[in-house]
Order: C-alpha cells, then sequence, then structure tokens
C-alpha cells in the first residue's frame, strides 16, 4: 500500500475518473485541490483573470466533490498557493510515494506539471499524469498528434472510420483514506474577492458540481426529452433547452464526455436515434479537435499571429472601442444585447459568440485575443482549449484555410432572432 496524494484539477467528480481510478489502485488517497491564487490577478485589461460567475461555479463544484468524497469515506482538502510548490511540501509531510493527476495539455498547466515532477525527482516521488479530457482517448488517434488534419471535417472523418471510445471507469463504491492533519483552507466568496455577487433572474440558474452535470443530462436526455431536437434548436439564443448547457461542467470535469457519449448510445437505443442525437457526438468531436490542435501548436494557440503565423494582420489597441464591445455599446444592437447577456450571467450562446467574436476582429479589427481574456474571465464554462482556438478560427487565423468567419449580423438577427426577443431580454 502506497501514500497517494490525488491531485484535482480540471476532472471534478467521481464518476469515470481514470486518473483517480490509477490513483486507488496504488493505496491509500489524499485527494487535494489548489486553488492557484494568480486566478484573482488583474489583467493589463482591468478585469480579473478569472471572473466572479466562474469562481462560484468552481467553488459550488468543490463543494459538491467535498460531499461526493465524503460520502465514500475520504475528504477533499483544499490548498491556496502554487500548485507545484503546495503538492510538494505536502508529499514530503505525508511521506507521499505518487502524486496521480489528470494530464493537461496547455502552458500553464504543463509548466506546473514540469516544476513539479522536478522538485519531485529529488525526492523519489513518482507523478504519474494521466490522460482523460477528451472523448477520444489520444492514443487512440488514427494518427500521430504531429499529423492532425488542419481541417476539422478531416479529422472526423478519420477517427470515425474506425470509432473507438473506452469504456467508462466505474464509481469508486468507497476510497481508502489517507489520514492527515492538515488544515482546509476554506474558499469563500470574500476570500475569492467577491463582495456583490448578483444574481440575474434571466441567468441559466444552473448550480457547479458533479451532482448537478449529472443531474442535467438526466433532464435534458430523459425527462425533458430534448436531444432528439438538439439539430433543430441548438442556433436558438435564449433559454435552458435550446442547448444541453453541458459545457458548464464539462470545463471544471464535473461531467465526463465518455459519460455523455454513453448516455447518447442509451437514448439511441431506448427512445430515438436520429441526426440530432448523431450531432450532439459531432459538436463533441469539435471539443476533442481543439484539444489536440493544442495538443500540436502548444504556446502558438495564444500569439497574436495565431495557429497560422500570420504576422502581417494588424490588430487596433483600441481601448475605447475594446471597452464599448465588452459594455454592449456597439451600436450594433444584435451584437450588444449578447455582450448584455455575457456581463449579466457569465453565458452566451455559440451563436452568440460567434457573432460578437466576428464583430471585434472583423468590424473593429481590435485585438482579437483581448476579446478571448475577456471571454476567458467571463465565461462560466471556460475552457482553455475550445476558447482559444474558437478565437482563433474566427479571427482567421487558425488552421482550417477555408474558414471564413465573417458574420453578417443583420443576416444573422434576421435569421436566428426574427422577433427580436433575444434582443428584449438583454437591451
Ligand atoms: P451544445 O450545443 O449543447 O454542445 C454540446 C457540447 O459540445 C458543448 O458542451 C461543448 O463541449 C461542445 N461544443 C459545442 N460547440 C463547440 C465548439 N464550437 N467548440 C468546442 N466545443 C464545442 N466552449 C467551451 O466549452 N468553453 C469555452 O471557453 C468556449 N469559448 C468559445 C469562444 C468562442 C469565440 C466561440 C465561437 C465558441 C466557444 N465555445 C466554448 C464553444 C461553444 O460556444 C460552447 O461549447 C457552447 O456554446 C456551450 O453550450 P452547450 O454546452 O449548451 O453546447
Amino acid at each position: 500500500m502506497e501514500n497517494v496524494l490525488f491531485w484535482f484539477r480540471n476532472d471534478l467528480r467521481l464518476h469515470d475518473n481514470a486518473a483517480l481510478h490509477e490513483a486507488i489502485s496504488h493505496g491509500k488517497i489524499l485527494p487535494v485541490y489548489i486553488f492557484d491564487d494568480r486566478e484573482l490577478e488583474t489583467t493589463a485589461l482591468g478585469f480579473k483573470k478569472t471572473g466572479d460567475f466562474r469562481l462560484k461555479f468552481l467553488l459550488e463544484s468543490l463543494h459538491n466533490l467535498q460531499e461526493n468524497l465524503k460520502a465514500k469515506g475520504a475528504d477533499l482538502l483544499i490548498k491556496i498557493g502554487r500548485p507545484e510548490t503546495v503538492l510538494f511540501d505536502l508529499a514530503k509531510k505525508y511521506e507521499i510515494n505518487r502524486i496521480v493527476c489528470t494530464k493537461a495539455v496547455t502552458q500553464d498547466e504543463t509548466s506546473s506539471e514540469t516544476e513539479l515532477a522536478t522538485l519531485l525527482k529529488t525526492e523519489n516521488i513518482d507523478l504519474d499524469l494521466i490522460w482523460q479530457n477528451t472523448l477520444i482517448h489520444v492514443r487512440d488517434l488514427p494518427f500521430q498528434i504531429k499529423f492532425l488534419p488542419d481541417i476539422f471535417t478531416e479529422f472526423r472523418k478519420k477517427v470515425e472510420l474506425n470509432f473507438r471510445i473506452r469504456p467508462e471507469q466505474n464509481t469508486p463504491e468507497s476510497i481508502p483514506y489517507l489520514p492527515h492533519n492538515e488544515p482546509n483552507e476554506s474558499l469563500t466568496f470574500e476570500k475569492l474577492g467577491i463582495h456583490d455577487f448578483k444574481d440575474d433572474p434571466r441567468a441559466l440558474q444552473l448550480k457547479g458540481g458533479e451532482t448537478a452535470g449529472l443531474a442535467r443530462v438526466s433532464e435534458y436526455f430523459w425527462e425533458k426529452d430534448q436531444l432528439k431536437l438538439y439539430k433543430q434548436t441548438r442556433n436558438d439564443l435564449s433559454g435552458l433547452d435550446y442547448s444541453s448547457k453541458f459545457s458548464l461542467y464539462l470545463s471544471l470535469g464535473c461531467l465526463s464526455p465518455r459519460r455523455v457519449y454513453f448516455e447518447v448510445l442509451r437514448y439511441e437505443q431506448e427512445r430515438v436515434k436520429n441526426d440530432s442525437t448523431y450531432w450532439l457526438i459531432f459538436e463533441l468531436l469539435w471539443r476533442d479537435y481543439f484539444c489536440f490542435i493544442a495538443l500540436k501548436f502548444g504556446v502558438r494557440l495564444f500569439k497574436r499571429s495565431g495557429l497560422k503565423q500570420d504576422l502581417n494582420k494588424k490588430w487596433k489597441k483600441d481601448k475605447v472601442g475594446f471597452a464599448k464591445w465588452v459594455n454592449g455599446e456597439t451600436g450594433d444592437l444584435f451584437v450588444d444585447a449578447f455582450m448584455k447577456e455575457l456581463q449579466a450571467t457569465g453565458y452566451m450562446s455559440n451563436r452568440g459568440r460567434q457573432n460578437v467574436a466576428s464583430h471585434l476582429c472583423h468590424n473593429l479589427q481590435i485585438e482579437w485575443w483581448w476579446g478571448a481574456m475577456y471571454f476567458e474571465s467571463m465565461l462560466i464554462d471556460y475552457d482553455v482549449c475550445s476558447n482559444w482556438a474558437n478565437w482563433n478560427y474566427v479571427a482567421g487565423i487558425g488552421t482550417d484555410p477555408r474558414e471564413n468567419r465573417m458574420f453578417n449580423s443583420a443576416t444573422q438577427a434576421a435569421k436566428y432572432d426574427p422577433e427580436g426577443k433575444h434582443l428584449k431580454l438583454w437591451l
């Protein structure tokens, strides 16, 4: 029996958690979450790196994880600080033999892994990084990552030829707990600098956490029977059920993409199999694709020249124009309604995201990555790969040479909000 520290990252769940499963196979577990205080820093653009909506959802998700762990005989230790140093100190103090966690793919997160591995080596402690954030396991791709197609459709066709999704991991019956006397740092609104959080009655009203995530699958698929309509409704602009809202739970790993996939298969067997049921999996493949893009291109995802390394394209450093975009005061009412919605709730439909991003990049020609940073701060469902890759694509500096994501908001408004319902709701 080893002493194992399980580092919860964006995998805040007990169901289908391959990394947790691996940890349990080695011995007694000390489950830990580290809140990196750099998330509270203010960016050069004047907003918090992680805004209040996302912090609140994270807090709810952590509390839920804590309860779910307690029900299995364990608990969650929450610490604040730099993950690598906090983990190293804990590992020494509790004679840990091995740290296990989910593998990340992007710059800040992989730097933490590298620094942690370097520190642990000095104490002869192992670090196991387990891949599990995507639907398709990276090792099951039919090509090496350097040969990932530049065009999504080519990627999709290649993976669909021999579609293989690994089975889900069982939820552990109980978790062998490594006792400790470490004080928990209670994360509260005050500690996170949230002083006057206002819940907008027009917001989604979805709570964070694994329990709520699984309940949302149940509600959307089974109780409301919405999946069979997904392809027709997914481009709507307001309401809870036009799309799944799984992104909120997938982004923190409260929900496993494989759970969603196998529930779709069950729905196809027990209710109906149609274009809509396929389309939800199709969208999950976009999510996977952007994760693999991040793995292939590394830091280029975050550079203003983008994945394409387009150094010729000029972006305006227009802070006044940017503030108007942020505050929903551009004068383009279709765009402004979405930006007000984001500001009031931390969520916006996919159609909205595409339109407001296009407006910033193409109409205003303002630095696209300012927009990506603002989304990072505001979106409850912020996902580093999906956000930065989608912005690359809309800005026209992604990998797909055929993509032209410039939207005409008048045409879009006529098609998607013909009666101006969304507009009236937010303006
Ligand atoms: P549904 O329509 O129900 O889709 C089901 C799932 O498929 C989603 O939960 C999501 O995991 C995946 N998905 C759907 N569309 C996309 C897409 N275009 N790219 C990647 N995955 C997709 N999504 C995020 O999860 N986090 C982000 O930070 C994010 N930033 C975005 C920024 C821009 C500029 C744009 C254009 C899109 C962004 N998206 C992001 C993608 C998409 O808008 C959201 O995933 C979707 O709106 C979430 O709502 P839903 O779960 O109801 O989606």
